[in-house]
């Protein structure tokens, strides 16, 4: 059975193995692989693995010997399901194998915006300490947490992580989904002190966070975003960060990723921007990969799992 991995860098840069997929099969690795190298590379292959590359109706179409199209990914998109289900292809994903990272992330982010501790060490190491008359100084205000408010929208698996962590903090916790019966969407974007985003990208959260509902925001309210880019309207958080509307944006997602350099936000005060890593810690890399493995061999014997086709 040949096994081909269109973009392995960004799940395994070096650090992992692909064994329990070179267990199950003839394993063939590629580090990435631009659009018109696809059917060239992926001839041989019955059972493909990508995370982002795209695999339209044409190349599916290309490809006689694909039975199995396995993503290295939680999200489907770049898949044609259609065309794979009409030539009997399962396509399968990897669920749930970075909530525990993700919400971890919103709180390295979170924490460096009330605590600013790398600003601070930076200062130290540069020798402001040593210089200074008082035994401690403070270059930017620092927040407590205790006592604030956390808002989330999209109460799913992360959603409800990131909750507990909240708590653990001493927050309160308001959430938004319209799923469950919990608060309305303004009374959460009212009451946050710390507004955090765990919704798909969907048509009904595309722009979610715009300029009328950012008025609706406490002034000075922090916004964090690691679900996906185009929740937010990134001109308008530009804007809001520029008048001191929004206090500060920390996101690990945008619109466009890598984003082009005239993104809105990348030159907007009070700013924090991670490179889609919220996933991407080794643990939950290694746990993907085990999934896959577990997803390829499912399906080889005859009970395929995690197919969203
Ligand atoms: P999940 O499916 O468990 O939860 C999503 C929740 O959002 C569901 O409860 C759903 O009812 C709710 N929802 C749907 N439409 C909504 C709307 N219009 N407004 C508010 N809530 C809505 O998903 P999850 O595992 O918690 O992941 C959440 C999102 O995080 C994913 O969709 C993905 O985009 C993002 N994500 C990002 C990274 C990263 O590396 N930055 C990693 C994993 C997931």
């Amino acid at each position: 059975m040949n096994i081909t991995i269109l973009d392995a860098h960004t799940t395994n840069p070096g650090d992992l193995t692909w064994a329990p997929l070179a267990a199950l099969g003839a394993l063939t690795v590629y580090e990435h692989t631009l659009p018109g190298e696809i059917i060239e590379r992926a001839g041989d292959a019955e059972i493909l693995l990508s995370n982002k590359t795209v695999l339209g109706r044409a190349e599916i179409e290309a490809l006689p010997r694909l039975r199995y199209i396995g993503l290295l990914s939680t999200g489907y998109n770049v898949v044609d399901l259609q065309a794979a289900r009409e030539r009997g292809i399962p396509v399968t994903n990897i669920p749930a194998y970075s909530t525990a990272s993700v919400a971890q992330q919103v709180f390295a982010l979170l924490l460096e915006l009330t605590n600013r501790t790398q600003l601070h060490s930076d200062s130290v190491r540069a020798g402001d300490w040593a210089r200074s008359r008082d035994f401690s100084y403070q270059l930017s205000p620092l927040t407590e947490l205790a006592g604030k408010t956390m808002g989330i929208i999209g109460f799913g698996r992360i959603g409800q992580a990131v909750a507990g962590i909240a708590r653990a903090f001493g927050m309160e916790v308001l959430a938004y989904d319209p799923a469950q019966p919990l608060e309305t969407l303004e009374t959460v974007l009212r009451r946050a002190d710390v507004l955090t985003l765990h919704c798909p990208l969907t048509d009904a959260t595309q722009g979610l966070i715009n300029r009328e509902t950012l008025v609706l925001m406490k002034l000075g309210a922090i916004l964090i975003n690691t679900s996906r880019g185009p929740v937010l309207n990134e001109a308008d958080v530009a804007e809001a960060l520029r008048s001191g509307r929004l206090g500060a944006l920390a996101a690990d997602v945008l619109s466009a990723e890598p984003p082009p350099a005239d993104n809105p936000l990348l030159a907007a005060p009070n700013c924090l921007i991670t490179p889609h890593i919220s996933w991407a810690t080794k643990e939950a890399r290694a746990r993907l990969i085990d999934i896959a493995a577990e997803n390829v061999r499912a399906f080889l014997a005859g009970k395929p799992v995690n197919v969203v086709n």
